[in-house]
């Protein structure tokens, strides 16, 4: 599928021309820039060959309409669709959309949450819907990644008449983060979900995101693009106190003050240049104001750094990108210089000699390190590419339908476990066999304490495991007085600790999970679904009046596996499934389809 990607910004246009097949291949690129009345410049990459020089464009929409043309001279032709960059998806827009007037609309009406930005993008769609009229027209927005963001990061403690105004944290660079944590999960070679990355995006905007297990949980920019690093011209963090500050002692309105943390401030305003290449090259030669600069811009990004792993509690990687990301080893080892303590620690040599031709991602942490470090160039024309081809790639429904069952709370336990709680060399007693071959619910059952409430006569699953899993859903979570993150059955580490209280006695153990909605299948049934091991599957179950579609659930193909869904009572509630009696296994009800994408 051949995409033509616009990013129009609000003073140049980035054009991009992808192949979408197996791998993507960018095909043209190019960009217009410096408008002024009569001209402007341009970049166009095309067949390994740059060339750059001036348009007669007056303007972005000059540009944009004489587009077919350039693309005909350059003999790319039989584009199927468009792909738009657009800053600000505010809470509608979570994923992908198509352009229709219904969501042009409403994407105008965000238009108070970005007034630079989603103007200049929706000035690109208009065009490109009138110059390219019979191609779809896909919207993918900087903010969508960022939607699965829980309340906690998300929420400013300010008046509820604030909040319901629509002040809240949305987060930038969403295409950005998203590209360099799949693109750093495939140099890892481990499945994104099995990673908790922070991505570090330093350029003339920069953003810090914890992408934990795939989905971003917080990051450093907030309702606008001005909250979190230092930036080229942007402050970053400030007291909210100092608008009072600059007004009462300066005489400065609202509008300056605003004005002048986005346009006045970072390394501007700490050194009269918002280049970093100046600003090092400065501080090399002893300016101080320029070192101060860097060693703020430094500790700030280091600060989010170590935030970000408590956050989700472990780090496995953090992938540097964007122009000084990519380009400044001495900001790396900066940022990086003082985490040892974490388990991340750079090899000096790699960091100096990192070569990013060709989406390469090189690894520079030091041998042994536990922690990955990644240098990896951002693509997010790229990733607009492939967004836009999969929103348009038909869904492939399953023919047929599998069983669901509905675990309420258990545990797994090890062996220190059962003895601990039952006594030494106890065996558990298996009382109700499980579909899954080899699984049963047990006679005995234990009691779960939390600093808030206990949970009574909690199943207990065998057989032993080597470590210790209690699975309780979110609702259990508020009674027990502890987070319990969403994950994937084994996948353990950071998890939080909660009481086990059995006949002879007490356990206080880790592994504290809500546990990830999967469906167990055998390669052969698997093969008959078109599912594949890791492939995340949208499924429709329970009636019509209250079904519901449970995005993201994990295949997990195994050779004896009897194909079911699992889900939780929480799940089980919301789709109005109901649960008869107690226990992991309750009862068989069909998944009405199963939806894949490609
Ligand atoms: P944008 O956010 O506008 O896309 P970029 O990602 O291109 O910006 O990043 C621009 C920043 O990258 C500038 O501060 C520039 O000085 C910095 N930069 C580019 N190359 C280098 C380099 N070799 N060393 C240090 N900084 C660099």
């Amino acid at each position: 599928m051949k995409i033509l990607v616009l990013n129009c910004g609000s003073s140049s246009l980035k054009v991009g021309v992808f192949e979408i097949a197996e791998n993507a291949t960018e095909i043209f690129k190019a960009t217009y820039e410096k408008f002024e009345a009569g001209c402007c410049s341009y970049k166009i990459t095309n067949n390994g060959a740059t060339e750059t020089g001036q348009e007669p464009f007056d303007n972005i929409a000059a540009a944009l309409v004489a587009l077919p043309q350039i693309l005909d001279r350059y003999g790319v032709a039989q584009l199927q669709a468009v792909g738009h960059r657009i800053v600000h998806g505010g809470e509608k827009f979570r994923s992908t959309a198509v352009l229709d007037e219904a969501t042009i609309a409403a994407i105008e009406a965000l238009t108070a949450l970005a007034p630079l930005h989603n103007p200049a993008n929706l000035l690109a769609v208009r065009i490109a819907k009138e110059v390219w009229s019979s191609l779809p027209q896909v919207g993918v927005f900087d903010t969508a990644f960022h939607s699965t963001n829980p309340a906690r990061a998300t929420t400013y403690a300010v008046p509820k008449a604030w909040r319901d105004a629509g002040l809240r944290r949305f987060g930038f660079h969403g295409t950005s983060h998203k590209y360099v944590a799949v693109r750093a999960a495939e140099e890892i070679g481990a499945p994104i979900r099995d990673l908790q990355i922070i991505s570090v995006h330093l350029g003339n905007g920069a953003s810090v995101c914890a992408i934990n297990r795939g989905e971003s949980i917080d990051t450093s920019m907030g309702m606008t693009p001005l909250e979190g690093l230092v930036m080229g011209t942007r402050s970053g963090d400030v007291d909210p106190g100092l608008f009072g500050f600059v007004s009462r002692q300066l005489g400065l309105s609202i509008a300056e003050v605003e004005a002048a943390l986005y346009s006045q401030s970072g390394l501007l305003g700490l050194t009269d240049s918002s280049d970093m290449r100046d600003v090092e090259a400065r501080a090399s030669k002893g300016d101080i104001e320029a070192q101060l600069a860097i060693e703020l811009f430094a500790y700030r990004a280091r600060k989010y750094i170590g935030a970000y792993a408590a956050a989700m509690g472990g780090l496995d990687a953090v992938v540097f990108t964007g122009g000084i990301g990519e380009n400044s080893p001495s900001m790396r080892r900066r940022i990086c210089d003082g985490l040892e303590f974490m388990g991340l620690r750079l090899d000096h040599d790699r960091n100096q000699c990192v070569e990013l031709a060709d989406h390469a991602a090189p690894q520079i942490q030091a041998y042994g390190a536990r922690v990955r470090v990644i240098v990896t160039e951002t693509a997010e024309q790229l990733m607009i590419a492939r967004e836009t081809a999969a929103e348009l790639t038909p869904k492939v429904t399953v023919p047929g339908s599998i069983p669901v069952a509905v675990s309420a709370r258990h545990v797994h336990l090890s062996r220190t476990a059962v003895e601990t709680l039952f006594g030494a060399g106890y065996q558990l007693m298996p009382a109700v066999p499980l579909r899954q071959p080899g699984q049963w619910a047990a006679s005995e059952r234990v009691t779960l304490q939390g600093p808030k409430g206990r949970l009574e006569r909690v199943a207990i699953l065998g057989p032993e495991r080597l470590k210790t899993q209690v699975e309780i859903s979110r609702t259990d979570g508020f009674a027990l007085g502890i987070d319990a993150p969403v994950r994937d059955s084994g996948k353990l580490d950071g998890t939080p600790s909660v009481q086990l209280i059995g006949p002879v006695g007490i356990l206080n153990t880790d592994g504290l999970i809500v546990a990830a909605r999967h469906i167990h299948t055998n390669p052969d049934d698997a093969s008959r679904l078109g599912l594949s091991d890791g492939m995340l599957v949208d499924v429709h179950i329970g009636d019509e009046e209250r079904g519901l579609i449970f995005g993201k659930t994990i295949i997990r193909v195994s050779a004896n596996a009897v194909t079911e869904m699992h889900i939780d009572t929480d799940e089980a509630n919301a789709a109005d499934i109901r649960v008869s009696g107690e226990g992991s296994l309750v009862r068989d009800l069909r998944v009405v389809a199963v939806t894949t994408n490609g």
